[in-house]
């Protein structure tokens, strides 16, 4: 039930619009009234023009911006009298519409009016809404919708059957309700509701008002059936469910990303399990999109994949290719028969993906993508249940959906995105990157376009970086993981944390070390054995397990080393560094040669000397070092940049561009190869 969330105090602090910016933060608070990205609002005033001229606006939320969170700058402010001739016209293609209301806004930079603009411009209202509620879809979406909000509301709805939004439905919307002088909403079949008001408070109160009475309505009129056909196959307890997708999802991840990389997402809610587990989901899921909001994210039907627990997660992960396949064969067919000759297929791959017994698993083109469709389909599954509650839920038909799918107008929604980065869709994994090179590579990676676990024994430090990770980049773009690198358990825990949380990984940057200096004679066993642990062991640890899960995803993948020049060249009183940090770059090497035939390059970085921001160097390392030189601690910068060729001091940010280089598409053809990164030593030079 959506509450009546409208406060006069508050509303007065946001006076922006007359009302209008604060009335649709407050419908989109709640997901059931509107969708992420979707909906309208707009509102009639009279303001000034540049030249100080009165003139009346009509004020419009911008295409695809989020309810939510919008802005007064997220509307646009058309000139009413140079919209309302167009009343007069019978036809209007799409494109003549963009073009005209383009050449009707009053004020530059500002975003793009919505699509439905003129359904806003054309009701005589001061305020209007457009929403897309569960229960009034759910109305909308019945097979007698029409008889059923007769019932409902009488002389108080107009009807408007389906058709795609733009001129002709606009038309529709504004000749019903000009003709039904008691109507004080509109519901539109197989899509949503208009509502309007004179103050702004009057056109929210009426539009919670609708959705009130449609819950109230379904409520009343559930038949005596089981919601969904009853109970196929509950939801497998927690730890059994996670235990199955650890190994289901890479396998999936692998499959849907032939076109290009998916991050996934996983739902576990109950009424996801509920839905995915129940005897009528295989056929109710087929029917169709639940409203056409949901389509670019969605498409039009999920994946049903139809499996039970007792087959076994072999059985599962045998079954998903050729269900993804058998899905991407009729998305074929589907674009085929619907096409326009100019239009491109986008990637058939399914966007939802449902198993009995698990739930929900949701793609995106990053987390944020693949919340947004578990978002989305969590209101299917709300509309689809409301909708069988009083009758039987339909859909659009292939050709609508594929027209709402392919529109133009709705695709230009995802072209306001910024530019996909080089590492976008992929998932990065960096050891000890809660400092120093770690922490530099990571911010570098998700600038790049990927999504970063950082895994750590240093819990805070983690902990920050992802935050600022998420908050610099959106969404789920940084991820702490605690794990200690020696600890085969954790390490293992560790992946399948960023498998359930990602659904696979492809770039792997160990890192996490430790620097233990001292001469031969007084280096203890202890410390030998601890910077072998760390450093050989640990490498060894993150690499098997990175190849383990590769293995599963077959995406190939990409596994960088940081190695160190003492790696290939020996310093004095560090020989158990020297050494571990030797067989660093001799396990790469013997890891290229197994990974290449499966399509992951090992390359390792040499850096040497990177002084800045790294724990190794506040450790009693750069009192030892000196000492080994014979110099003071204070003067080992600068015994470091003389002793370069370039003369130069190496940063951490230096060895995460060569990481970054490493990681991605621009060294596809490089594999077990070292790259330095340490301002030139000549007895490091590689031969
Ligand atoms: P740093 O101390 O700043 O960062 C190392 C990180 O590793 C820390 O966050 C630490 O908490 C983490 N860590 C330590 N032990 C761990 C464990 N068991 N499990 C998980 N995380 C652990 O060091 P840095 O200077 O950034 O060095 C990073 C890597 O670069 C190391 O492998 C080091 O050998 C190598 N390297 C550094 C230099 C240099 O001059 N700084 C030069 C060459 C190579």
């Amino acid at each position: 039930m959506p509450a009546n969330l409208w406060d006069d105090a508050a509303a007065t602090r946001q006076p922006a619009l007359d009302g209008l910016v604060y009335r649709s933060t407050l419908l989109a608070r709640d997901r059931s009234v509107v969708n992420i990205y979707g909906g309208n609002t707009s509102a009639k005033l009279t303001g000034a023009d540049h030249v100080g001229r009165s003139v009346d606006l009509l004020w419009v939320k911008g295409s695809g911006g989020d309810m939510a969170a919008i802005t007064e700058a997220g509307f646009a402010g058309l000139r009413l009298a140079e919209i309302l001739p167009l009343l007069d016209r019978t036809a209007m293609t799409d494109e003549e519409m963009v073009e005209y209301l383009t050449r009707c806004a009053a004020f530059p930079n500002r975003p793009r009016q919505s699509i439905e603009t003129l359904l806003h411009a054309f009701l005589p209202a001061r305020h209007v809404d457009h929403t897309h509620p569960d229960a009034v879809i759910s109305l909308a979406c019945a097979r007698d919708g029409q008889e059923l909000c007769r019932r409902l509301w009488g002389p108080r709805a107009v009807w408007v059957d389906y058709t795609r939004p733009g001129f002709t439905l606009s038309l529709w919307v504004s000749r019903g309700v000009r003709a039904a002088p008691k109507a004080d909403l509109v519901v539109m079949g197989k899509h949503g509701l208009i509502t309007w008001g004179q103050s702004s408070r009057e056109c929210y109160e009426r539009t919670v008002r609708a959705i009130t009475e449609a819950e109230e309505f379904i409520a009343g009129h559930t038949r005596g059936r089981k919601v969904f056909a009853g109970t196929a196959v509950p939801g497998l307890p927690p730890a059994k469910r996670r235990e199955i997708l650890t190994h289901m999802l890479p396998v999936l991840r692998g499959t849907i990303s032939r076109q290009r990389p998916a991050v996934l997402q996983i739902d576990e809610s109950e009424p996801v399990l509920a839905f995915a587990g129940s005897e009528g989901a295989a056929a109710l899921s087929q029917i169709g999109a639940a409203c056409p909001d949901h389509l670019v994210h969605t498409k039009r039907v999920p994946l049903f994949v139809t499996w039970t627990p007792d087959e076994g997660v072999e059985a599962l992960q045998a079954r998903l290719p050729s269900a993804v396949d058998a899905y991407a064969t009729a998305y074929a067919r589907y674009f085929e028969e619907c096409r326009k000759p100019s239009d491109q297929m986008r990637d058939p791959y399914p966007r939802v993906i449902l198993i009995p017994g698990l739930g929900m698993v949701t793609a995106g083109d990053d987390a944020q993508g693949a919340a947004v469709s578990r978002q989305l389909y969590h209101r299917a599954i709300a509309v689809m249940e409301g909708s069988q509650r009083v009758g039987e839920f339909t859909s659009l038909t292939p050709q609508e959906a594929y027209d709402i799918e392919y529109w133009p107008l709705e695709l230009y929604k995802l072209t306001l995105r910024p530019a996909p980065g080089e590492l976008a869709g992929r998932v990065a994994v960096v050891t000890g990157g809660a400092s120093g090179i770690g922490r530099a590579t990571a911010r570098r990676l998700a600038r790049d376009g990927a999504h970063v676990a950082i895994f750590d024994i240093n819990d805070a430090g983690a902990k920050a970086l992802a935050d600022e990770l998420t908050e610099r980049h959106g969404t789920g773009r940084g991820l702490a993981v605690r794990c200690d690198v020696t600890d085969e358990g954790a390490v293992a825990e560790s992946f399948r944390t960023v498998v359930l949380a990602y659904g696979g990984v492809d770039v792997v940057v160990s890192n996490a070390g430790i620097a233990l200096s001292a001469p031969i004679d007084e280096t203890t066993l202890r410390d030998w054995n601890r910077t072998m642990e760390v450093l050989s062991t640990g490498y060894f640890l993150i690499s098997r397990e990175a190849f383990r899960l590769w293995k599963e995803q077959r995406m190939g993948g990409s596994l960088i080393f940081v190695a160190s020049k003492n790696s290939v060249v020996a310093s004095r009183n560090a020989a158990a560094y020297n050494t571990a940090k030797a067989a660093e770059l001799h396990l790469a090497r013997s890891l290229a040669e197994e990974g290449g035939p499966i399509g992951v390059r090992v390359n390792s970085v040499l850096p040497d000397a990177v002084l800045q921001d790294s724990g190794i160097w506040d450790a009693g390392w750069r009192q030892a070092r000196a000492a080994a030189y014979g110099i003071k601690p204070e003067e080992l910068d600068e015994y470091y940049r003389q002793r370069t060729v370039l003369k130069v001091n190496v940063l951490p940010e230096h060895v995460a561009e060569a990481i970054s280089f490493l990681a991605g598409p621009r060294a596809s053809r490089t594999t077990g190869a070292a790259l330095t990164v340490d301002g030139g030593v000549t007895s490091a030079y590689l031969r």
